[in-house]
């Protein structure tokens, strides 16, 4: 039988791919480390677990409103005027499970073959994905190693035309942990604000900026009535497995993109929403002392990076990521990637993963204990060395 075709223009993410690869070898015996993963290595604190618990205990275990919990949301539009300086009120959010399902639907509600669509390169692999997929025109905005994995926002205008649906911005960023400075924002923001198009600002990795604050696009003038301001609980509160996302959205897209999820998830697990009010309005001290230990981190891994033979890295300033120049190893970002895997039981991801500008580089996730961290540069040292020496 033959499938749709539509099919063969959705992508997917390889990290997915390369963690069954390395769980097979695991089968084996053999050790890995994964430096492969997008997820915070912590437990989420305990007391977002308890409050997700009782309000399953008190009988949350039903269908709820397919925008969100009118608690979350509130809780959630609170802390997003609190944390970007504006006024988000809470009709304007919605909840998810995950902050992925915005992606998906959010192209899907805006976009159609003829519009084209511009997003960071290398960047999350699903926008492409989606974009693709919804036949819109793909239009990658190249980020550059020399400028810390940012951009200018004359690149940005270079590629803006009557046809730009919707431009994705990312920052801090996957994969490469750059972070786009404050000054280029500014200028980012005067030109979108004057082009008729949508912006999806992805920020879930907003709380994990290690020089300065987060600086939202959505906080500047006339840019938030046209944003999908794009936030999640995975990253800053260890919550991947919950599937809980939330966005503050255009007015114009509250019904539609409601309308997508009945048709789709129905509404997000209640209970779940309850441990995401407990995560936005409790202690932070957890978060804070997750991201002080990335912070240490980084310092290792970026030490450790530009010390082995044929690599370079530059000091990212979010996320939890490094994304280092393999260039003059001589070696493909796969062909990398697969003998770490292979050859010295480290996962991580070769650039291209995340598009065809990220050939060249490979992504490392310090999402591991600096045990392990260690561990893993020093068997990629001895890989490399053996690869310049042969
Ligand atoms: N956006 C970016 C940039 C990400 O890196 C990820 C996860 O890796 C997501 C969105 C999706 O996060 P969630 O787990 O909330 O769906």
């Amino acid at each position: 039988m033959e499938l749709a075709s539509g099919l063969s223009r959705l992508g997917t993410e390889t990290a997915f791919e390369v963690l069954a690869r390395a769980k097979a070898l695991e089968a084996e015996g053999r050790e890995i480390i994964h430096l492969q993963i997008g997820e915070p290595d912590f437990d989420t604190p305990a007391h977002i677990v308890e409050a997700g618990v009782k309000a399953l205990r008190d009988g949350l275990t039903h269908y709820c409103p397919a925008p969100g919990l009118p608690v979350l949301r509130e809780a959630a539009a609170e802390y997003l005027s609190r944390t970007r300086g504006v006024a988000v009120e809470p009709g304007r959010v919605l909840v998810a499970p995950g902050a992925k399902p915005f992606l998906f639907f959010g192209v899907l509600a805006t976009c159609e073959p003829g519009d084209e669509v511009i997003y960071p390169n290398p960047g999350f692999p699903i926008y492409e994905s989606v974009i693709r997929f919804v036949g819109a025109t793909p239009v990658p905005l190249p980020l550059h190693e020399e400028r810390g994995f940012a951009f200018t926002a004359a690149d940005l205008a270079e590629r803006l035309s009557p046809r730009t649906k919707l431009v994705i911005l990312n920052s801090p960023a996957n994969p490469t942990g750059g972070v786009v400075p404050a000054e280029v924002n500014a200028e980012i923001a005067t030109l979108l604000a004057e082009h008729s198009c949508f912006l999806l600002s992805d920020e879930v990795y907003s709380e994990m900026v290690y020089e300065g604050t987060h600086d939202s696009l959505a906080s500047y003038p006339g840019l938030l009535e046209k944003t999908i301001l794009l936030e999640g609980f995975s990253k800053t509160f260890a919550m991947t497995g919950w599937r809980l996302g939330y966005a503050a959205v255009p007015e114009q897209l509250v019904e539609p993109l409601t309308r997508l999820f009945i048709n789709c998830h129905s509404c997000t697990p209640p209970a779940y929403q309850m441990a995401g009010v407990a995560a936005l309005t409790g202690p932070m001290g957890e978060v804070r002392a997750m991201i002080d230990e990335f912070r240490a981190r980084r310092r290792l891994v970026v030490e450790g990076l530009n010390a082995l033979p044929g690599v370079s890295c530059v000091q990212p300033a979010g996320a939890f990521y490094a994304f280092p120049n393999i260039t003059r190893t001589g070696l493909s970002a796969r062909e990398l990637q697969d003998r770490l895997l292979n050859e010295a039981g480290v996962a991580l991801l070769a650039g291209t993963a995340f598009g065809a500008h990220g050939e060249g580089y490979v992504r490392v996730s310090y999402a591991n204990s600096q045990e392990n961290l260690r561990a893993a540069l020093a068997h990629m040292g001895d890989l490399l060395e053996r690869t310049a020496g042969s």
